[in-house]
């Protein structure tokens, strides 16, 4: 990780250590696009954000991810590695704006969620409810087959899997399944990553970690916090090395 990145990326850690992941994540994005802010990463569909996350974790960290999943038939905890590009939704754009979605004489007005979305359900909701706010806020406007417009929650339960299947097509790298064999029962099962936080976890890990490293070479040394980021990573190795690390 360059320098620069270094000391942005910790100062958005630091930031975000009280705050939701989704929304630590949106502050990430901000902090290294240049010219971006956090309303407008927040606003992005949830898979174009983490197609941009994916990129990110690349950048940082490498291609290789490798997470713990647990099997839903046995309970056996498995360590799945896998690749970045492995689970790169199809370089297909995602949808712009609105998509119609017709179902059981219903026509609907739908955006795919974005990470604002998610930040309003309010913590500890019950499924229904989150989705309930969820339909209430992305549906643009709905209509009963008489062609007269409709509560988002009049819709009947029937039409959520057309809304759900029209925005997993216009936007599929918002939900990223990997399938895992089971070594304890042979059954293959599906496990969600999700990207934003496991990067997440992944940075307050580098972070700790990196505050070590600048607190043993300050004492070694007596460098300066910035002037130990300023390192490169090559060169902070080699001093780590030096002071007995
Ligand atoms: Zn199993």
């Amino acid at each position: 990780m360059a320098a620069a990145a270094a000391s942005v990326i910790l100062e958005v850690w630091e930031r975000g250590l009280r705050q939701p992941l989704q929304r630590q994540a949106v502050a990430l994005l901000a902090a290294v696009t240049p010219g971006a802010v956090e309303a407008e990463m927040a606003a992005l569909p949830l898979g174009v954000r983490d197609s941009l996350l994916f990129d990110l974790r690349e950048r940082l960290f490498g291609p290789e991810l490798s997470t713990l999943a647990t099997c839903p038939a046995c309970g056996e905890r498995l360590e799945a590695r896998f690749d970045v590009s492995d689970i790169r939704a199809a370089a297909e754009a995602p949808a712009e704006g609105a998509l119609l979605v017709e179902t059981g004489g219903h026509s609907i007005a739908v955006r795919p969620p974005a990470t604002s979305d998610l930040l309003a359900i309010p913590d500890g909701s019950d499924p229904a409810a989150a989705r309930a706010l969820l339909l209430d806020r992305c549906v643009i406007e709905a209509r009963n087959s008489a062609g007269t417009l409709i509560d988002p929650a009049a819709l009947p339960p029937e039409a959520l899997p057309a809304i759900a299947q029209a925005l997993a097509k216009a936007d599929p790298q918002a939900l990223v399944e990997i399938e895992l064999p089971c070594e304890g029962c042979g059954v293959p099962f599906k496990a969600i990553f999700d990207i934003a936080s496991f990067l997440m976890r992944e940075i307050h890990a580098w972070a700790q970690q990196i505050l070590r490293e600048v607190d043993l070479l300050a004492r070694t040394y007596g460098w300066s916090e910035s002037e130990v980021l300023a390192l490169s990573p090559v060169r902070r190795a080699f001093y780590l090395g030096m002071a007995g690390r």
